[in-house]
């Protein structure tokens, strides 16, 4: 992004900014990893400033077998027990043979026994009851990113309350 001048490097101890000419002719210190390149060693940003953006891209959560698990928590959503992911399967609530859709609304989780109870029929021709309606799942994907290593220089830039926010837990 650099390079392609949609953003600038801040030095975090001067607030300086710098395009990627200024900045790739900086030295790097002994102590700070580089980017190695043919005829110089870049030093690698920390702190970048966007020019053209405000905000964080919007991405909506993927519609996967994994983020389906997530949000169902690896419950059940008919017995609503929590289950090893080898005994729950992805049960459509309107069956595929009426039509049912493979959408976020459509598909819960099942165990396999609430699974075989339900069969192909609709949740009222079976009697039974989701433990929470199925929707799209609000949390972005942006959050489930785990930070490797906070730098210290990042400390200037973004709130102590940010680090706080509680985090989804990958497993
Ligand atoms: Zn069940």
């Amino acid at each position: 992004m650099v390079y392609r001048g949609v953003a600038k490097v801040i030095q975090p101890e001067t607030f300086q900014t710098h395009d990627f000419a200024s900045w790739s002719d900086l030295a790097a210190r002994r102590d700070e990893p580089v980017i190695r390149t043919v005829r110089f060693d870049l030093r690698v940003p920390e702190v970048i400033l966007l020019l053209r953006n405000d905000r964080m891209p919007v991405r909506s959560v993927p519609f996967s077998r994994r983020n389906l698990y997530r949000r169902d928590g690896y419950c059940c959503q008919y017995c609503g027990r929590k289950q090893p992911t080898s005994e729950l399967s992805i049960d459509h609530v309107v069956p595929r043979s009426r039509g049912g859709k493979t959408t976020w609304e459509n598909c819960v989780l099942a165990c396999i026994p609430c699974n075989v109870t339900k069969g192909h029929r609709t949740l009222e021709a079976s009697g039974m009851y989701l433990v929470t309606k199925p929707r799209k799942p609000d949390w972005s994907p942006c959050l489930t990113v785990t930070v490797q290593r906070r730098r210290a220089s990042w400390e200037k830039f973004v709130s102590e309350q940010y680090w706080n926010v509680a985090l989804d837990e990958e497993e």
